[in-house]
């Protein structure tokens, strides 16, 4: 039973994350030589897949080869077990030569997520966001924001610690609201100027510390249109994991007035009525709305789909 009704490209991962057990590393090391492991492959933030340009799934090596390249724990992450009680870690590869064309010749191809999320199994999608926005922030997190020195990884590859100091340091998740402004039938779609012509999405921006969701969707309105928000409501979220980032999607409500560009984040913006977004969701148009994989679609798809009016 999902516990959503929207479940959102990069969701789903299917793993049992069992994360009481990354605290035992004589357990995590034992499962790096049990039989039905398996390792996943990233290589600066692209996935190891198999398949071809219609579909595709992540690929696995074993752990024995993984152990081998990875060097040390710094480079592993313990991701979970699988439905058969199988343990899944993933490897994270660095460096200018890809390594498909060497050290894993003939195991199939590194592909950038962006590509592959049309072409995998949700659950394959899940598991490669959730490891590469852990492996995004080990890149960035390899001294101590407290006083400087290096730090070393821990429990499977969640935590890291810095032995000089004590602080532990967690994998960040940085929220962002993404909201379609709606009233009386129309919604507000925006333009940011780098996005291909032609191209209008939700409005969005990252939440400010000290600020509630429905309070950080108002203000974004409000800079980036002008607009006073009276009613958010809450329709789902995405693992967005570019490099870590949470998609919290939101259907809002504004008060009647003019809708101007900031002209800062935002070069034009546009009331569409319902029946227009219906046609350019089916056929396109003059405006091109964002592809499925992005949730600001999917928001779109479901008011003008009718539910809940507004
Ligand atoms: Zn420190």
């Amino acid at each position: 039973m999902p516990l959503s009704a929207h479940l959102n490209t990069f969701a789903g991962n299917p793993l049992d994350r069992v994360s009481d057990r990354r605290r035992e590393p004589e357990w995590l090391a034992d499962q790096l030589e049990a039989t039905g492991t398996t390792v996943l492959a990233f290589w600066n933030g692209s996935a190891l897949v198999q398949g071809g340009e219609s579909e595709a799934h992540l690929a696995r090596i074993e752990p024995g080869l993984a152990v081998e390249l990875a060097g040390g724990d710094e480079r592993l992450l313990f991701m979970g077990l699988d439905a058969k009680g199988g343990a899944v870690f993933a490897l994270d590869l660095e460096g200018g030569a890809d390594p498909a064309h060497g050290l894993l010749q003939g195991r199939g191809r590194f592909a950038n997520l962006r590509d592959l999320a049309p072409l995998l199994p949700a659950g394959d999608c899940g598991m490669a966001a959730s490891a590469k926005a852990v492996f995004e922030w080990r890149r960035r997190h390899r001294f101590c924001s407290a006083c400087g020195q290096p730090t070393r990884v821990a429990e499977g590859g969640w935590k890291r610690l810095c032995p000089a100091c004590k602080v532990e340091h967690f994998p960040r998740t940085d929220p962002v609201v993404i909201m379609l402004p709606v009233r009386d039938g129309q919604c507000l779609l925006g333009r940011q100027p780098s996005w291909p012509p032609g191209r209008f999405s939700a409005l969005a921006g990252f939440m400010e510390p000290g600020e509630a969701i429905e309070e950080a969707c108002a203000r974004e309105i409000g800079e980036e249109s002008g607009l006073k928000t009276v009613a958010v409501r809450y329709h789902s979220s995405q693992p967005w994991p570019f490099p870590s980032n949470l998609m919290i999607g939101l259907i809002a409500e504004v008060a009647p007035g003019e809708a101007r560009a900031d002209q800062t984040e935002l070069e034009a913006v546009r009331w569409l009525a319902r029946e227009e977004v219906v046609r350019l969701l089916a056929d396109g148009g003059d405006i091109t709305l964002p592809p499925s994989m992005a949730i600001a679609r999917q928001l779109i798809a479901f008011w003008a789909a009718g539910e809940p009016p507004g």
